[in-house]
């Protein structure tokens, strides 16, 4: 293994759950151009979120929309009016609100404010707490060397087993936060269901 890698490193696997982000500046160009099909030429991105049709409403705000895993994705480009330097802003197609970049997420994309949405308020549902707990888990046992560690839309069970542990103990301590994963799924998704109604991914 050449130096320098870390365990699991090698695996070939796409992680898509990572949060890549698309900023608003990336559209600019797109606020002269003609109307029609267009495509971002990014390798980490998938199919559905590079394809995109640009158009215009009635009042003359253009839009462009990706249709991801079926769902389409409107996301309005909007110029601050406000401020001289003009600057172009991208709408969240889940709370529409004015973001200077999105985030890349499995089946969506969304502002940062939609996607921590479910850990981000100040009173702690079992929800949550039950989240914190999955992720102390699986930072005593991957640390901050795993990508995913904090990603809730990746699951342990393909994890690798770190140098350190035995197979056994490995294995007991993986096995307890795969338990918890699916305690924790449920609930997550009948959450995510509320906030974003039917538009919201479902993979599992
Ligand atoms: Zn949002």
């Amino acid at each position: 293994m050449p130096k320098g890698h870390h365990y699991g490193r090698t695996q070939t696997r796409a992680y898509t759950g990572e949060y890549h982000r698309i900023h608003a500046k990336v559209f600019k160009q797109l606020l002269t151009m003609p109307f029609g099909s267009y495509s971002i030429n990014a390798e980490h991105l998938s199919n559905d979120h590079q394809k995109f049709i640009l158009k215009e409403n009635k009042n003359g705000v253009r839009y462009i929309t990706f249709t991801i895993n079926d769902k389409p994705h409107k996301i309005a480009l909007k110029r601050d009016n406000q401020s001289a330097s003009n600057k172009l802003y991208i709408t969240c197609p889940y709370c529409q609100k004015q973001r200077q970049s999105l985030y890349v997420i499995k089946y969506a994309y969304a502002c940062r404010q939609c996607i921590g949405l479910h850990y981000a308020t100040q009173s702690e549902r079992p929800q949550e707490r039950l989240m914190r707990r999955i992720r102390k888990l699986r930072m005593e046992l991957w640390g901050n060397d795993w990508p995913d560690v904090n990603n809730m839309f990746e699951q342990v069970a393909y994890w690798p087993k770190p140098k350190w542990i035995r197979w056994k103990t490995f294995e007991q301590k993986r096995n307890k936060i795969n338990e918890l994963e699916k305690q924790y799924w449920p609930m997550a998704i009948a959450q995510m269901k509320t906030t974003f109604g039917d538009q919201f991914m479902e993979y599992l």
